[in-house]
């Protein structure tokens, strides 16, 4: 069969995931590219920036090189396309390669807005009387790459992130879309990066904004515009020169935006259902990314989900690259933890550390809530952390809805129970103190969670949906024909419990 661009790319990309395995690294570097030629054993690859094809060439030159030598052989060669995928306007242009490999020129750049002069906005972010307007970032400071917690859960966030911070706007993922529930790190991601980057170069303008301020801005600009535009048709006094210099016109909301380098825009899903700052955020967006400014967006949904949002909205946020915060695994909470801890200078027993981060398992914000109330008691109130008042926190604290029993939990207490690793429950072995111990989990996992059979299975050592069926029928017929380990049921049961 005739090879061509796209089933050899194919082959080239079994042969990335066969080295780098279903990585961070492999989603975010291998994966978006496209193969669009190849002639002359030479294939062309299709890459978002020049910034991406200059990364390539640092870290996979190697794995690139024997990829393509093993597909096309000795003579193969290879060829980036940088293509500014923005369907608006064509950009492509194929650029040069550190690794010898061909490189041609083929077109244009894009057509740069020029801002109008902008008024001084009576804007909370403007630091008056600085000729060139300077803008407060409004960053938190804490939130920091120093202290974001690295975990399989957010690999391929924080890497890209990283990346961003050092080429703003040139590196393809523009714009960057985070999206998870409440809770998983958004918001301390977005102002890693809006720091890191000031870091890298503090004459960087930067802006830290939650959709609810962005909305509020825009409906006060909206309404000086509309006051205005009134006393202009009545000729009134008021609507003297004076007062145009102290309220902020939509022209100058739209103006000021354009002056940013990096857009941090945190929970766009609260603009859901407000076509006109939808509008507005749409002019602002397309003014940014074609100037190659960074845009960062959150939200507690991916772009697919996102109803209410426009749709041509939607498209752009798919333009860059959409990463999930997923929910933390135990070693990764109890970290968190640990680093707050260190960084508060208060001590606490392992046990309770490792006792919170298996009780709360889907929000790291309330698990911090529940350290943060700790803390408070044993520096204010002088009383010594007991797990006790661990438990008395987490109840008080914890939402309804996340003090669901986790099944890391659950395999703890098993296990602490029998006295093994809880890392063997996952393993394959046959041995039968460790096959009942998956088994009890299976079925308490089933009776006090809301998690299908299958989900069951997948934290139980990747087991199936029938697998756990058979597990909870061998446990329920122990329970009814031995006596012994029903006893031993109950006391799990209890404990699971508390
Ligand atoms: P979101 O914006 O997704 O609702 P936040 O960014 O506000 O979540 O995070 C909630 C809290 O959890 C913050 O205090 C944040 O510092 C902390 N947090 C979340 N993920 C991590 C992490 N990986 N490392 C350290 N702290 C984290
Ligand atoms: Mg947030």
């Amino acid at each position: 069969m005739e090879k061509n661009c796209t089933s050899v790319w194919k082959e080239c990309l079994e042969f990335f995931r066969d080295n780098l395995g279903e990585s961070a690294n492999y989603k975010a570097w291998f994966s978006p590219i496209k193969a669009v030629k190849l002639e002359n054993s030479t294939l062309t690859i299709q890459v978002p920036s020049q910034f991406f094809c200059e990364y390539l060439e640092e870290h996979y030159v190697d794995l690139l090189r024997s990829a393509i030598k093993r597909t096309l052989g000795p003579e193969g060669r290879l060829e980036y396309a940088v293509i500014v995928d923005n369907t608006n306007h064509n950009n492509p242009f194929v650029v040069t390669s550190e690794s010898g490999y061909r490189k041609e020129t083929r077109n244009q750049p894009i057509a740069m807005p020029v801002p109008k002069q902008s008024q001084q906005l009576p804007d909370p972010f403007i630091i008056p009387g600085i000729t060139k307007a300077k803008v407060n970032s409004q960053l938190n400071s804490s939130y920091s790459f120093d202290n974001f917690v690295e975990g399989e859960c957010n690999r391929l966030a924080r890497s890209v992130g990283y990346s961003i911070a050092e080429k703003p706007g040139k590196t393809g993922f523009n714009p960057l879309f985070l999206y998870s529930p409440v809770g998983l790190g958004k918001t301390h991601l977005m102002n890693a990066i809006g720091l890191q980057a000031k870091l890298n170069n503090p004459d960087l303008t930067v802006l830290y904004i939650s959709s609810d301020l962005f909305t509020q801005q825009f409906s006060d600009a909206a309404r000086n515009t509309d006051f205005k535009n009134k006393n202009k048709q009545k000729n009134d006094p008021k609507g003297s020169p004076d007062d145009d210099n102290k309220l902020g016109t939509i022209n100058d909301f739209v103006h000021f935006y354009q002056h940013i380098d990096m857009l941090l825009i945190d929970d766009i899903h609260k603009l859901v259902e407000k076509p006109k700052t939808q509008d507005v955020f749409f002019q602002i967006f397309n003014q940014l990314h074609q100037s190659g400014k960074q845009i960062i967006i959150s939200s507690d949904k991916p772009p697919v989900e996102l109803q209410g949002i426009e749709q041509r909205l939607l498209s752009r946020f798919k333009w860059g690259l959409a990463a999930e915060l997923q929910v933390p695994d135990v070693e990764t909470r109890i970290a968190i933890m640990q680093k707050k801890l260190h960084s508060s200078g208060v001590e606490m027993p392992k046990e309770i550390i490792e006792y919170i981060a298996y009780s709360i398992s889907t929000n790291v914000r309330e698990m911090e809530g529940v350290l943060n109330a700790l803390l408070a008691q044993s520096i204010y109130n002088k009383k010594t952390i007991t797990m006790e008042l661990a438990r008395k926190m987490i109840d008080q604290i914890v939402h309804n809805s996340a003090k669901e029993i986790s099944i890391d939990y659950i395999q703890k207490v098993i296990c602490d129970h029998f006295n093994l690793e809880p890392s063997k429950i996952h393993t394959n072995t046959r041995r039968r103190e460790i096959v009942i111990a998956r088994q009890l989990a299976m079925f308490f996992a089933k009776k006090h969670t809301k998690n299908s059979l299958a989900s069951i299975g997948a934290q139980c050592g990747k087991r199936d949906h029938a697998t756990v069926l058979h597990a909870c029928k061998t446990i329920q017929n122990l329970t009814e024909t031995d006596k012994a380990f029903k006893g031993i049921v109950e006391e799990l049961d209890k404990k699971i419990k508390n």
